[in-house]
Parts: C-alpha cells; structure tokens; sequence
C-alpha cells in the first residue's frame, strides 16, 4: 500500500535533489524539433537536440513515413516472432545491414533495448565483458542482465584496457564495448588501438555509435568508417533516434550466426512490440537521403567547425574534438548551471552538465551542432556565450 510513510520518505528524496541542484526541469517545445524552438511563448536557437543532420522535421521523412503509415497500419500489436515482421521491416533490416557494412541486422524499439538485448544470449560466466568507464548507461545495464565477468578500463586508456584483457585471458569469450562518440566529451573512440588489442588477445569488439551513426566519417557511416576499421567490427548497437531521423527505434547489425542466435533469445527482440511502420517508413526515407550523398553531414561539420573556431578566438575552454558535440568547460557546477539558465534568457538554449553525469569538477555546457544551423544562428550563440560570460 502507498502509505504516509512511503509518500512522505519520496517527498523528503526529491526535496533533496531540489536542494542538490539536481532535480531535471523538462522545458517544454510548443512546436517540432528543429533549429530553432519554441519554449515558454518565446523563439530560442536550439544547441542541444542529437539533431545532427537536421532530419527530424524534414518534409521528405514527414510524408514517407505518413505514406508508410497509410500502407502498413499503425502498429502490429504483435512482437516480431508472432506476427509483427512485414516486408518493410525485413527491407529496413537489409538496408541497415548494407550500409553499416555489416552481415544481418536485428530491429529495436530503441538503441537503449537493443543494448540490453545484446550480451545475454552471447556471453555468460564463463566469458569477459571488457566495457569503457564512459560508455552509456544502456550499455552498463545492458551488462547488468548478463552473467559474463566484468572489467572496465578508464576512459580511452589502452593499457588499462590491456591490462583488462589479459585478467580475462582465462575466459572462454572476451568482448571488448565501447560508445564509438561518447556523448559527454564528444570524443571519438581509438577504434584502430582498440581492434589491434582485440586481436593480440582474441576479443570479440562491440561499437554503440548512437552518436556517430549518420554524420561521422567521409560518408556518415559512422565512428567505424572514422577509424578505417569496418571489417575489425563484430557488432554495432546504434539508434536511429539521433542523425537518423531522431524519431526513435535502434539496431543490432554483425556477424550473421550473433543476429540469428540474437533473433532466437534476445529478451527485448522477443518480448517487446514490434517496430511501428510509420517508423520504419521514415527511417528507410532517412537512408535512401544519406545512403549515396549525405549533404547534411558536411554541413553540421562545418557548422561544428566554425564554432569551434569562433569560441576558440573568443578564449573559451573547448574539449578538443571532432565532432559535433562542443563541451565548454566551466568546472564549476553552479557557474555552468547558471550560464546555461543566462543563455537561455539571451534566445541560445544549451544544457549544463554537472554531476553525477560528469564527474565533480568537470562540469560544462555541452552545445550540439546541427545542419539546420545557419552561420548567423552560430555568430549568435558565440556572441550570447560572450555576453554572458560577464
Ligand atoms: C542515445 C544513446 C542510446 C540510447 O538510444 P535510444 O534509441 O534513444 O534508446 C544508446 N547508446 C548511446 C551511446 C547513446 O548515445
């Protein structure tokens, strides 16, 4: 029963993330997502939707996905295994599986499933999961569910991750996780360094490029296509709610005997609803626009370029990168809090991060270009972010 004490024990816990400065206020749009947003009756510049090809508003993935909707029906009302896979889903399979340069891809509602999908049908106690101290939360309880013995290495740091691998060297399978982009540095994953470590100890390598999939790499392929080591790759976990359309749904694209045991005893594959047409219809739309040429990806680098200049110039404090996630480092927790809430009174809306999501003393505001961005938006953000700055 939902008594008095228990009501009163969840008052005092969120009471005390008010007082910490951690409670998470929802600013609500009153309109789509796009580069420029409407919240609380006043336009603002957007810096921090994963809107990174500008698709999520496109009228092109609009109309397919309504036409998809009119063809296929709304929902399934059915998983995949009992009667809930259509033609289009096998063809978005396909799709995806050709241009993640991979075997045979597994559809999800959300990448966030699709990790916790991932490492209990593969690996048990007698394997090592290998996992970057930075990887997302999907990934953490994604391992979580499974039994495998766990290690983790300090962000990027190749001779812990060695050091990893050889403690599981006694394990019957060993995989190394990683974020291909991680989502609070924006830093790119040392793909190369870690399928050379891969190799010397026989590991198995899984890259979640949730942040990459779409507009990293010469042809947006992702980190993967970054580092030159597309065929070094056993599984990719992504999200087509980020570059690809932002609307929602992920992916598990390998080797074809991991997706058709996956298929097979996948959790979430098995007992969660299939993927909506009106989804699959817009995402298929998304491929067909950055499948050959992908004209969005060069702009968000070059918009992520030029403020990356701009704020260098202007003495702010960047993570160097390249990517378009820019964290302006501020340390301070309050300060970075504060900037944000400013910025947002001057029309740029940007989120501070602070702990526990990065560690104490890190905090910043990370700002995310978009392709919609116009180079006046970016002068904008710059100017507002001096201004502030008091
Ligand atoms: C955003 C993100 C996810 C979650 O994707 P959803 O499809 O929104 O569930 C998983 N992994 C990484 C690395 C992400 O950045």
């Amino acid at each position: 029963m939902f008594d008095k004490t228990f009501q009163n024990e969840l008052s005092e816990f969120l009471q005390e993330l008010h007082d910490q400065g951690l409670y998470k206020q929802e600013r609500i749009l009153e309109g789509p997502q796009s580069s420029v947003i409407e919240v609380s009756g006043k336009k603002v510049l957007n810096f921090c939707a994963n809107n990174y090809l500008g698709l999520s508003n496109h009228p092109e993935v609009i109309a397919a996905s309504a036409k998809t909707m009119q063809e296929w029906g709304f929902g399934l009302s059915s998983v995949r295994f009992i009667c809930g896979t259509q033609t289009i889903h096998k063809q978005l399979e396909n799709r995806l599986s050709t241009y993640l340069g991979m075997e045979d891809t597994l559809l999800f509602s959300s990448c966030f499933d699709a990790n916790a999908a991932v490492f209990d049908p593969l690996l048990d106690e007698r394997d090592a999961i290998v996992s970057d101290a930075l990887n997302h939360a999907s990934i953490i309880d994604g391992v979580r569910l499974c039994k495998a013995k766990r290690f983790r290495y300090a962000h990027s740091d190749m001779e812990e991750l060695r050091l990893c691998l050889e403690d599981a060297k006694s394990s019957r399978r060993r995989l190394i996780v990683t974020d291909g982009v991680f989502s609070m540095d924006g830093d790119i994953a040392k793909l190369g360094e870690i399928c050379d470590l891969a190799e010397a100890y026989n590991a198995l390598v899984l890259v979640d490029d949730s942040h990459a999939t779409g507009y990293i790499g010469e042809t947006g392929r992702g980190s993967i296509e970054h580092c030159g080591v597309g065929h070094r790759i056993d599984i990719i976990t992504t999200t087509f709610g980020k570059a690809l359309g932002g609307a929602s749904g992920g992916c598990i694209s390998g080797k074809k005997e991991i997706i058709e045991l996956l298929r097979q005893r996948a959790r979430p594959y098995l007992f969660s609803n299939t993927l909506a047409p009106a989804i699959v219809g817009g995402t298929l739309q998304v491929l067909d626009m950055v499948e050959k040429e992908n004209p969005y990806r060069k702009k968000t680098m070059q918009n992520a370029h030029l403020f990356r200049k701009m704020m260098t110039a202007s003495g702010f404090d960047l993570v160097p990168g390249d990517t378009a996630i820019v964290p302006v480092m501020l340390y301070d927790e309050k300060k970075a809090v504060a900037m944000a809430d400013a910025l947002l009174e001057e029309g740029i809306y940007v989120i501070g991060f602070s702990f526990p999501v990065v560690p104490k003393g890190q905090a910043r505001i990370r700002v995310q270009l978009s392709a919609l961005h116009t180079t006046e938006d970016i002068e904008a953000a710059v100017q507002a972010f001096i201004r502030v700055r008091g």
